[in-house]
């Protein structure tokens, strides 16, 4: 328990001490707890600290610690970012209230169709493959725009395109770590000169969110160094 609490804070730490290098606020930067593969108890934990925005990579997982953590429902913002078959975009579209990983047209029309009416809209990342390695998921650079036009023209009511999302290949070096995540952030700003509203970069992690903010990431995605190893 306490251990989370000190780690919680030294990420936030970290978090503030990047914003400030790149001169921007620590507030422009939203930190998403990535709980996968822990207990409800950490989360728990993590909340009673203060947490907030919570990510899963799992979809069954995810669906049984949102039902486990119902009494904190109205506080916790859901986060999906591990890969989303097609056949489980319902529940998903039921349960979260983001989801980053968005790389096919056919999985953002089924999320608009089956979120219910009523529900404030589904937020919505498209997952970039930066690296370019064929084993990662991912839309590509140039198959980008295409994409990011058809899902923002979306019923907006349903589901609202926010921004980007990557998972660069790992690397060592403070220079070698920016190189992606200045990509992701050129594919946003390109997309943000056609006219498409878009303020979301989710990139960084626990290895790398420093050069991520130095980039401009406005969503960091940390599991590692709040939970330590995992469960
Ligand atoms: C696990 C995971 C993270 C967190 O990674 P850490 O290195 O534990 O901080 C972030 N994003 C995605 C998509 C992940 O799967």
């Amino acid at each position: 328990m306490g251990s989370i609490v000190t780690r919680l804070q030294e990420v936030k730490r970290r978090i503030a001490a990047a914003s400030s290098a790149a001169g921007r606020d620590a507030d422009s930067v939203t930190l998403l707890a990535v709980g996968k593969t822990q207990p409800v108890d950490a989360l728990r934990d993590a909340h009673a600290a203060g947490q907030r925005d919570f990510g899963e990579n799992y979809v069954q997982e995810a669906l049984a610690k949102i039902e486990a953590l119902r009494d904190l429902r109205a506080d916790l913002v859901w986060h999906l970012i591990g890969p989303l078959q097609s056949n489980k975009t319902r529940a998903v579209a039921e349960a979260f209230d983001w989801v980053h990983s968005v790389d096919r047209l056919k999985v953002a029309e089924r999320l608009a169709v089956q979120r219910p009416p009523g529900m404030a809209p589904l937020q919505l990342c498209l997952q970039v493959n930066v690296s370019g390695e064929a084993s990662k998921s991912g839309v590509s650079p140039a198959a980008l725009p295409a994409l990011a036009r058809a899902v923002a023209a979306l019923p907006a009511d349903r589901v609202r395109l926010r921004g980007l999302m990557a998972i660069p290949a790992p690397a060592d070096g403070f220079e070698a770590q920016r190189a992606p995540h200045r990509r992701l952030r050129e594919l946003l700003q390109a997309l943000r000169a056609e006219g498409l509203a878009l303020d979301t970069l989710s990139m960084g992690m626990s290895d790398d969110l420093e050069a991520a903010i130095a980039e401009g990431a406005t969503l960091v995605r940390v599991g590692g160094a709040i939970f330590g190893a995992r469960g």
